[in-house]
């Protein structure tokens, strides 16, 4: 890894977030003033969230605050996430990744669904020369665990008369489906039981 210009990593993301700017001055955007630093956003980890901004509203300096996970080494990549986090603050976080935020997204190169929309190839040539006059980002990368259990669907009971359902607390599953409120039947366990 070549020396890093900076020392810190907030310093490496002020710096790329000035040179990040023009390229939203270009389209009109004017990128509000931002903290910016290296860490979890939210203890959420298991949805692998790779950076999150919050709304001046959430802050009590009314300074939109930005997290780029740990998770994230490679500088192209730190880039084109702060990139995204900073069309939310252009946003302030008021639209999500709706059609306010796509019509941004778009203007700016970004492509892919908007959830996780990154820089398109001309938008990726300007990031990589961007990194390269950044230099290395003092950082090692974090291995974060990410728990697959997670993203199996949760257990349910649901209704085969009136599609009532309801999610099932772990303590209580080996009592097995509950009884439907209305039709007075067992219901059907849906998703994962273990
Ligand atoms: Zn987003
Ligand atoms: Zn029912």
């Amino acid at each position: 890894m070549p020396t890093p210009k900076t020392a810190t990593r907030e310093q490496w993301l002020k710096e790329a977030i000035l040179a990040l700017t023009p390229l939203f001055q270009d389209k009109g955007y004017a990128v509000p003033k931002c903290h910016v630093s290296c860490g979890f956003a939210s203890t959420d980890v298991k949805r692998g969230h790779i950076g999150q901004c919050w709304s001046t509203k959430a802050s009590a300096d009314k300074v939109n605050q930005i997290f780029i996970s740990p998770g994230l080494s490679d500088s192209v990549e730190v880039l084109d996430t702060l990139m995204h986090e900073l069309v939310h603050a252009v946003d302030d976080c008021q639209n999500k990744h709706g059609p306010i935020f796509k019509k941004m997204a778009l203007k700016l190169g970004m492509k892919g669904p908007m959830r996780s929309a990154g820089a398109g190839p001309e938008l990726k040539v300007k990031l990589e020369k961007m990194a390269a006059s950044l230099g290395a980002y003092p950082h090692a990368k974090l291995n974060v665990p990410r728990k697959v259990i997670d993203r199996r669907p949760r257990p349910r009971a649901k209704c085969s008369e009136c599609g009532f359902t309801v999610p099932m607390l772990k303590a209580f599953m080996h009592y097995g489906p509950p009884i439907c409120p209305k039709d007075k039947i067992d219901m059907t366990a849906i998703g994962e039981w273990e």
